[in-house]
């Protein structure tokens, strides 16, 4: 209990990665302080390793992490539902199972999610990596099409359609993998780390079709804005983000795509009760605009459980300050690349490729589940770069 001897509701939405970070490490570090009880909210009880959707899309079956299983011990409640409102003048949440959460502060962590209604056709004829269920069902039909020789398109050269077509490529050395992109695949990163991309992408026989948009995507064709029509049998839709509406809906701040516009604490500039992290979230460093990636995502979830809990506690709290740190790119199983990055993203000298960045890759997709269970014992940071010198201007 706090000194009037009321309880101060928690809630966290969305168990993503940073969801669960920062519910994990809140509990941790306010479990000597009376009264604060913390609920995460999530539609499914599986986590999902968003950073693995490839590897369902082309077949692979992964663990199975459930989110209660992950939570015990740590003190935070699960409730597994949607969230359909938030009821900012009453501080409460809507469920989609009709219970009412109450909260005094809230942790918005809804994620994000790949945008299929800007082109017409994406949203009736191409899939996406957005839900593992779907992930899965796309790797099935995958498995049909490779028996008869078929061609798939992915649509998007961003990292995540560079690792979905080489991740399919490698799988089903059958298929005629096209990769559809208005950029150059790996655009962001230096000149040898991209020039041994293209080498991965030559030697798994991934087509480019390069400096091109869809403007329609067909049952069985993709078509570009040059004219032409692409042959199809499964388009795989990867680029173009979008948020949960929820926010912009409760009249909560949010940009022009919906993400909620925080402060230097990463508190809602029109609600500081709510704070926001990780892809739903608006944050803004003295180099430029974060965008959503784990990497940032989980130093945001960090700081957030600190800085609430020092909040809690009426202590100051310090701005947040984040910096990207490296590109990290799965070319199928057996090859990688890595880009060393600056704080605003841009590339440095420094890459890894091969071997050693097939395990680098790899341990930067399987480190959260360990840091969830070990963020139930220790204050984890979770950040690997502090944005440096340049962000120590930020307010
Ligand atoms: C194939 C792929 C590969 C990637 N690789 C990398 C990488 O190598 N490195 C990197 O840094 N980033 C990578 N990313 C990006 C990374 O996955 C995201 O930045 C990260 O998942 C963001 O975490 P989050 O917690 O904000 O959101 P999410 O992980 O998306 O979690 C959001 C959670 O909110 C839940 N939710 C949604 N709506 C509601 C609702 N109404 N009520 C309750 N809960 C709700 C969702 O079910 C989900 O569990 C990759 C993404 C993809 C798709």
């Amino acid at each position: 209990m706090n000194a009037d001897n009321t309880i101060r509701q928690i809630v966290v939405l969305g168990a993503g990665y940073t969801g669960m970070l920062a519910a994990i490490q809140l509990a941790r570090r306010t479990r000597k302080m009376a009264g604060v009880e913390i609920t995460l909210v999530n539609p499914s009880a599986r986590f999902t390793e968003r950073l693995r959707m490839h590897q369902i899309a082309a077949g692979q079956e992964l663990a199975d992490h459930r989110i209660p299983d992950l939570l015990a011990g740590s003190g935070v409640a699960f409730h597994q539902a949607a969230a359909t409102a938030i009821d900012t003048a009453a501080r409460a949440i809507t469920l989609d199972d009709g219970a009412v959460l109450r909260y005094d502060e809230l942790v918005y962590a809804l994620g994000s999610a790949t945008d299929t209604t800007r082109v017409p056709g994406a949203e009736d004829h191409a899939w996406t990596l957005n839900d593992p269920r779907l992930a899965h069902r796309f790797s099935v039909r995958l498995t049909e099409l490779a028996a008869q020789r078929g061609q798939v398109t992915v649509c998007g050269g961003g990292l995540t359609g560079i690792e979905a077509a080489t991740e399919i490529a490698e799988a089903h050395p059958g298929l005629t993998v096209t990769l559809v992109s208005a950029e150059q695949p790996g655009a962001m990163m230096g000149e040898k780390a991209r020039a041994h991309l293209n080498r991965a992408l030559d030697r798994l026989g991934v087509i480019r079709v390069v400096g091109v948009k869809v403007t329609k995507v067909l049952p069985d064709a993709v078509r570009l804005d040059t004219g032409e029509l692409l042959p199809s049998d499964l388009t795989l839709w990867t680029t173009g983000v979008k948020v949960s509406p929820l926010a912009a809906e409760a009249g909560i701040a949010t940009d022009a795509k919906g993400l909620v516009i925080t402060d230097a604490t990463l508190r809602s500039i029109s609600h500081p009760e709510i704070h926001a992290i990780g892809d739903a979230a608006a944050v803004y460093m003295a180099w430029g605009q974060v965008h959503g990636t784990c990497q940032t995502g989980m130093a945001s979830a960090g700081y957030l459980a600190a800085a609430l809990a020092r909040q809690l506690q009426g202590k100051k709290v310090k701005p947040f300050r984040i910096g990207y740190f490296h590109q990290p790119v799965s070319l199928g199983r057996r090859d990688a690349v890595i880009q060393f990055t600056n704080a605003d993203d841009s590339p440095k000298r420094w890459y890894l490729k091969g071997k050693a960045a097939v395990a680098y890759k790899e341990s930067v997709s399987s480190s959260p589940v360990p840091t969830f269970k070990m963020s139930k014992h220790v204050a984890v940071r979770a950040q690997l770069s502090n944005g440096g010198r340049a962000t120590r201007k930020t307010a």
